[in-house]
């Protein structure tokens, strides 16, 4: 080993900004939370290209006296705490004196700031971590910091930059995170040159969530609030008719502060159980104030996460307070067991649906169902999948397949001829399963008779020699995603008779945009109409008009994680799609249907495990059968 010495000021700041600036979003973040501690009502966060050669964050806060304009960027100098003791009960967002050091060092700082009872400004400059200006300047009350080149002087950390559309919505995620934290703050971002996220800062969090969120979003919220022991809670959820695919319309805030807490997840999920279907999550905004000596916000590099010192008290009280909210948002929820069944569609009647033209001038049949859809009026729903089901149960009670009024399925389909939009593109389908009974009878579909249904998800088939059970949703979605696919490039798509307005936020409208030629590809039409809305006049085949948003912010979620590499984001938004329009289908309205879906699917290798990878069916051989009643030798 080599002798120890002490790392130079210059590279410790380093090794800190490692970990608390990751990215422009994390400068921003902290950029903000000075100005809110300096007691700033309204910050302007401006960013270029992303925010790597250009940051701007001016306040209306306390601003600084030239000492402390040149003191502030020293490590562990904070005007914020000052023993030992204070870290036990923060009540500021900053307190370790780093941020701006450990943002120095790692570009060009300009700061200007004033105290309005100062007769005039002060300017300071810093390049990599030296002061290499400073002096009096004429500049407004508060604080104006500008960063520039941010990591000029580490490449490395550079080279982990993703391209600057998205560390731009990155930055604008921390500055609506700040915006929805502190209702009071008023926020305004300039991306480019141009105006984006405003928020008043009225006080009022559902003007912080119309702001980013939009009209229709706030529309289905529902507010809570509470008090239990040391924890108080003011916020708004989402009804369970909306839902996401992922966390990101979940955000918590504690004392203030935006942290992830799956602590706080977990009290969501669990509130939400039986109301939302599997893997689906709903949207949360959920402000907490607890005791400041009852949370420790010193546990995480960035300061993201927080300690509860009570966490059992903490899950439970916010459990209660969003399961009190769901309840009082729906007085006439039934049991839960009934409504995952059949949510009610309680809103007054949206106007009938107009039915879709499809350019290929007819409608597959098996994918629609008019009379069986409920006339509900929201933009956006949960998954849907019950209703439909629901409504097929229904409608097959009247006629069970073992009520003797219906003579047993003839062998062969009838008048099995495909839809020719679900026949395999450019070749004719060998029709054949896996079991040797085509090989013999290579007829355009196996023999085969429908028995019925079990727990109205498996349609149960016997061939001549086996058992088939079909899982309806994924052999749906196989079937649709693989036309989807024969189809790609043509865009092929259906234009819609009335278009469809979706709202959907400010990233994820931009994030659709920008993937706009991808989306083309896959089908659909769209066009930016306007603050967080997009006009779809194009759907792709199968899927409704009405489910287009759903799809669509589902899409928007997943470009958003930023994980899919491009070539892939184009088979997860024909996942989507297929998905989506797959549920749709859930049920059939005639044993016709049901019939020529079997025949369609015997009759296409192709059809054996949904796109997700799940098998589609699922084959039990009289042999297996006869060995399970030790029939065989
Ligand atoms: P911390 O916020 O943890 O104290 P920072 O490095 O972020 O550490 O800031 C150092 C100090 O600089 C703060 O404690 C505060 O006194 C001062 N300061 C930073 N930003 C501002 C601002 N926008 N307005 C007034 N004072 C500020
Ligand atoms: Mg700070």
């Amino acid at each position: 080993m080599a002798k120890i010495s002490v790392l130079a000021p210059q590279v410790a700041n380093m090794i800190a900004a490692g970990e608390v600036v990751e990215r422009p979003a994390s400068v921003v973040k902290e950029l903000i939370e000075n100005a809110v501690d300096a007691g700033a009502d309204a910050v302007t966060v401006e960013i270029r290209q992303g925010g790597a050669a250009y940051i701007r964050v001016t306040d209306n806060g306390c601003g600084m006296d030239p000492e402390d304009a040149q003191a502030a960027f020293l490590r562990h100098a904070t005007s914020k705490i000052r023993y030992e003791g204070d870290l036990d009960a923060i009540r500021t967002l900053g307190f370790r004196g780093e941020a701006l050091a450990a943002v120095a060092a790692v570009s060009k700082i300009d700061l200007f700031t004033k105290p309005p009872a100062a007769p005039s400004g002060f300017h300071v400059s810093i390049e990599g971590g030296e002061i290499t200006e400073a002096g009096e300047t004429g500049c407004p009350d508060g604080t104006t910091v500008v960063v520039k080149d941010l990591f000029y002087n580490t490449p490395a950390r550079m080279k982990f930059l993703k391209k600057d559309s998205t560390e731009a919505s990155y930055v604008e995620a921390a500055a609506e995170g700040a915006a929805l934290a502190r209702p009071s703050l008023s926020i305004k971002m300039i991306k480019d040159g141009k105006e984006g996220l405003y928020t008043p800062g009225d006080g009022n969090m559902l003007s912080a969530l119309y702001a980013v969120y939009g009209r229709d979003f706030t529309r289905q919220l529902a507010a809570l609030s509470g008090s239990q022991r040391d924890v108080q809670a003011g916020g708004f959820i989402s009804r369970p008719s909306f839902s996401r695919a992922n966390r990101g319309m979940q955000s918590f805030f504690v004392n203030g502060r935006p942290v992830r807490s799956k602590l706080l997840t977990a009290a969501v999920d669990q509130a939400y159980q039986g109301r939302l279907t599997g893997g689906r999550f709903p949207a949360c905004f959920l402000s907490l104030s607890v005791s400041p000596s009852a949370v420790d916000v010193n546990v995480h590099p960035a300061k993201l996460e927080v300690k509860f010192a009570r966490e059992r008290e903490v899950f439970s009280a916010v459990y209660q307070f969003i399961t009190a909210a769901l309840d009082s948002a729906d007085p006439l929820r039934p049991e839960p067991e009934e409504e995952r069944e059949q949510p009610r569609s309680i809103q007054p009647e949206a106007p009938r649906r107009q039915e879709p033209v499809l350019k290929t001038g007819y409608r597959p049949r098996l994918f629609t169902f008019p009379e069986s859809r409920p006339q509900g009026g929201e933009p956006l729903k949960s998954s849907g999948q019950i209703p439909y089901q629901t409504k097929f149960q229904a409608a097959d009670a009247g006629k069970s397949p073992a009520s003797p009024a219906k003579p047993a399925q003839p062998l062969q389909p009838a008048e099995s001829e495909p839809p020719p939009a679900l026949k395999p593109r450019g070749k004719e389908a060998p029709p054949r399963l896996e079991e040797p009974i085509a090989a013999e009878k290579p007829t355009d579909a196996p023999e085969f008779r429908v028995i019925g249904e079990l727990f109205a998800t498996y349609i149960l088939v016997q061939t001549q020699d086996a058992l088939v059970m079909i899982d309806k949703h994924a052999a749906h979605e196989r079937m649709i995603y693989n036309r989807l696919r024969q189809a790609a490039g043509g865009g092929d798509g259906q234009t819609l008779l009335a278009p469809q307005r979706v709202s959907l936020s400010r990233r994820e409208k931009e994030v659709l945009m920008e993937n706009q030629p991808l989306l083309t590809q896959a089908g659909f039409g769209i066009e930016d109409f306007g603050e967080g809305a997009l006009m779809v006049r194009q759907t792709p085949m199968y899927l409704e008009g009405e489910d287009a948003g759903y799809v669509l912010s589902d899409i928007a979620g997943q470009l958003l994680e930023g994980k899919t590499p491009r070539a892939e984001s184009y088979e997860k938004i024909l996942k989507s799609v297929a998905c989506k329009a797959a549920v749709k289908a859930g049920g059939f309205t005639s044993r016709e249907e049901q019939q020529d879906f079997v025949a369609r699917l015997l009759a296409d290798p192709q059809v054996r495990s949904c796109p997700h990878g799940r098998p589609v069916l699922f084959v039990l051989t009289r042999g297996e059968v006869e060995k399970q009643f030790k029939r065989t030798l």
